[in-house]
C-alpha cells in the first residue's frame, strides 16, 4: 500500500485524516493553509456540539490540528494541482502537489468552497471589498459598511463587524433572509446592524478605484444607492470541485454528487466530504461528520 491522500484540511479533511490514521492507515493531508479550513477566519462558532458557550473558529482549528498531527498524519503544505485516475489494471491515483508527483491508493476530496464574488467587485479586493470580516474588519473602524447575503455567514460577518464599524447594512438579495433564527436574533441585537430586504441586482459601486457603496433595484424596480466605505461578501460559497471535475457530476448547488458511502463517480478509491459535496449542510459539524463517514468507507475499501 502507498498512502491515502486527503485534499483539504478543513473540518471534513481533518476529521477524515485522523479517523483514517486511527485505523492504522498511512495518511497524508495536503492544504496550502495547514489545518482548519474556513474556521481559521471565523470569530465565533455558536453551534458546534460540545461547546455550550460556543467556540472561536480559530481555537477549533487549532484543536483539529493537534488531533491530526497527534494521530501521526503527514501534513504537506501545498496545493493539489492535478489528479489522475489509476491506469488500466493499476490501483494508484496520481496526485500532483505544486509540481511534485505522489501516488495514493485512495484519495479524499475535502476542498470546501471559495467565496462567491460580488458583482462589480472585481479588482477591488484591498480597496474596500473583502470576503473576511475577522481578517479585514479592523480596517473599517468607524465607517459604514455593507454585508451582502441573507444566510448564516452574512449574519456572522455582520456580528463580527458591528463592534468595529459605525453602521452595518446587511443587503439581502431576494426575499430572504434565510439565516437560522439564532443568527438573526444575534444580528438584530446590535443596534448598529440594519437588515435591508429585497436588494435585487446588487452591484458594488466605486469611485476612482475605491469602493463607494452599492446600488440595487428595490421591489418597485427603482435603482437605489447606499454609500459605504466597505462591502463584505457573505453569499454561500462556490464548491471547489476543480481537482476532481473530470471524474464527477455536479449537483444544483455546484457540489460533487456522491453515493451514500461518499464515493465519487463510480471510480475505485475516490471519495468526497464536506462543503464541496452536493447537498452538504455547509456546517462545520456536518463537514466533520462527512469526514468520519468517508474515512470509514475508505478503510472498508482498503483493508
Ligand atoms: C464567516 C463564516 C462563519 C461561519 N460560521 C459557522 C458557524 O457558526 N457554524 C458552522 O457550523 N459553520 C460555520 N461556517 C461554515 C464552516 O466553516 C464550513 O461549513 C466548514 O469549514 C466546511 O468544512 P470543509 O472541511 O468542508 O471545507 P473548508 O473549511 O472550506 O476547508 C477546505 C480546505 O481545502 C483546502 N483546499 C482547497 N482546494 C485545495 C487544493 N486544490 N489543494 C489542497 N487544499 C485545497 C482549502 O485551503 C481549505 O483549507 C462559517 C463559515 C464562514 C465563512
Amino acid at each position: 500500500m502507498t498512502e491515502v491522500i486527503v485534499i483539504g484540511g478543513g473540518p471534513a479533511g481533518a476529521t477524515a485524516a485522523f479517523t483514517l490514521a486511527r485505523q492504522g492507515l498511512p495518511v497524508r493531508l495536503v492544504d496550502p493553509l495547514g489545518i482548519g479550513g474556513q474556521l481559521i477566519n471565523v470569530e465565533h462558532v455558536p453551534d458546534y456540539p460540545g461547546f455550550p458557550s460556543g467556540v472561536a473558529g480559530w481555537d477549533l482549528a487549532a484543536s483539529l490540528g493537534e488531533a491530526v498531527l497527534g494521530a501521526g498524519v503527514q501534513l504537506t503544505l501545498g496545493r493539489v494541482t492535478g489528479l489522475r485516475a489509476p491506469a488500466h489494471g493499476a490501483t494508484a491515483w496520481v496526485v500532483d502537489i505544486d509540481g511534485a508527483r505522489r501516488t495514493a491508493d485512495a484519495v479524499l476530496l475535502a476542498t470546501g468552497t471559495k467565496p462567491t464574488p460580488l458583482p462589480g467587485g472585481e479588482g477591488l479586493d484591498g480597496h474596500g471589498v473583502s470576503y473576511c470580516a475577522a481578517c479585514d474588519g479592523g480596517l473599517f473602524h468607524g465607517k459604514d459598511v455593507i454585508v451582502v447575503g441573507g444566510g448564516d455567514i452574512a449574519m456572522a460577518e455582520a456580528c463580527s463587524l458591528a463592534p468595529l464599524v459605525h453602521r452595518v447594512t446587511v443587503a439581502v438579495p431576494g426575499p430572504g433572509p434565510d439565516a437560522a433564527k439564532a443568527w438573526l436574533d444575534a444580528a438584530r441585537s446590535h443596534t448598529n446592524v440594519e437588515l435591508l430586504h429585497g436588494a435585487i441586482d446588487l452591484v458594488v459601486e466605486q469611485d476612482d478605484g475605491r469602493v463607494s457603496g452599492v446600488s440595487y433595484r428595490d421591489g418597485d424596480g427603482v435603482r437605489r444607492t447606499i454609500p459605504a466605505g466597505g462591502v463584505f461578501g457573505g453569499l454561500p460559497g462556490q464548491p471547489l470541485v476543480e481537482p476532481a471535475a473530470a471524474f464527477a457530476v455536479t449537483g444544483d448547488d455546484g457540489g460533487l454528487v456522491a453515493d451514500p458511502s461518499l464515493r465519487l463517480g463510480g471510480l475505485p478509491g475516490l471519495f468526497v466530504a464536506g462543503d464541496v459535496r452536493a447537498g452538504s449542510a455547509r456546517r462545520a459539524v456536518s463537514a466533520a461528520g462527512d469526514g468520519a463517514t468517508a474515512a470509514m468507507a475508505i478503510a472498508a475499501y482498503l483493508l
